[in-house]
């Protein structure tokens, strides 16, 4: 390995209460493609804003239309190789939370366990209304979709029916942000993995660290704005850095 991959083995054998904080990045190699990367999502669409999911259902289609569309790749997709590391790092004590920016449900499926996960966009792997809360599967929406063409709302109450995500214009999940806050506070060392660290308030979470006396490192290919801030860079793939934390033992 080269050294700056090294020297995050080092840190983490000698940090106590590792945040581990993750973004699309660690889901490329599991056959998601990131938003910013060249080839990404951002290359094909502009996001949909909340607001225009609301008052347009010609949007609602459109949303749901892309979803299904990326539909086969999120259920293909399997843990990979930093996955699996960081839920090795969870079961030995030594990462106590993991917060994501993710939605494809990883992090779980790798063996984290749930309550140690903090989404901050939410999950994608299923829908819910959004006002009375019901949840809804996405191959129930999908078959309602094909037969009538148009986004269904809720069975139970009427209302306008979404993945469990959180889009641009939306208001953050508050106890997720709340159990951010208190993990990243807590923290000794705190490890910013494959996020391009520019969507906020998501990208906040790293300086908070800093303030709070933890050390910072940043895992990407490519370099962020954050960099500067932090203690260790590492410009590298991520499956590749992250695969030897797999058998550390304490
Ligand atoms: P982003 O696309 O802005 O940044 C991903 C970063 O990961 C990039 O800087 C890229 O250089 C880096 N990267 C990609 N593959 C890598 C690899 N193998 N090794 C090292 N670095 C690699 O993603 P973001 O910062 O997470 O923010 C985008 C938003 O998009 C998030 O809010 C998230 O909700 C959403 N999103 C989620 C998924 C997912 O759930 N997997 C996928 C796309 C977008
Ligand atoms: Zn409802």
């Amino acid at each position: 390995l080269e050294p700056p991959a090294r020297a995050l083995i080092r840190m983490v054998r000698d940090a106590e209460r590792v945040v581990v904080f993750t973004g699309a990045g660690i889901s490329t190699e599991c056959g998601i493609p990131d938003f910013r990367s060249p080839g990404g999502l951002w290359t094909k669409y502009r996001p949909i804003e909340f607001q225009d999911y609301m008052s347009s259902a010609q949007m609602r289609a459109e949303a749901w239309r892309r979803k299904f569309a990326m539909e086969p790749a999120f259920r293909a997709a399997r843990p990979g190789r930093g996955h699996n590391a960081i839920a090795h790092l969870v079961r030995i004590g030594k990462v106590r939370n993991v917060i994501t920016q993710n939605i494809d449900n990883l992090h779980q499926m790798s063996g984290v366990p749930e309550n140690r996960v903090i989404e901050l966009h939410g999950n994608a792997t299923y829908a819910h209304c959004l006002d009375c809360g019901l949840r809804h599967e996405i191959d129930d929406i999908r078959m309602a979709f094909e037969a009538t063409g148009e986004a269904p709302g809720c069975r139970a109450c009427g209302g306008i029916v979404k993945t469990a995500t959180v889009s641009f214009g939306q208001a953050m999940p508050q106890e997720e942000m709340l159990r951010a806050e208190a993990a990243t506070e807590d923290c000794d060392l705190f490890l910013a993995i494959g996020s391009s660290l520019v969507v906020y308030p998501a990208a906040g979470f790293p300086l908070m660290a800093k303030r709070n006396g933890a050390r910072l490192v940043i895992l990407n290919r490519e370099a962020t704005d954050l960099d500067p801030y932090a203690d260790l860079v590492v410009s590298d793939d991520i499956g590749s850095v992250l695969e030897p934390l797999s058998t550390l033992n304490n």
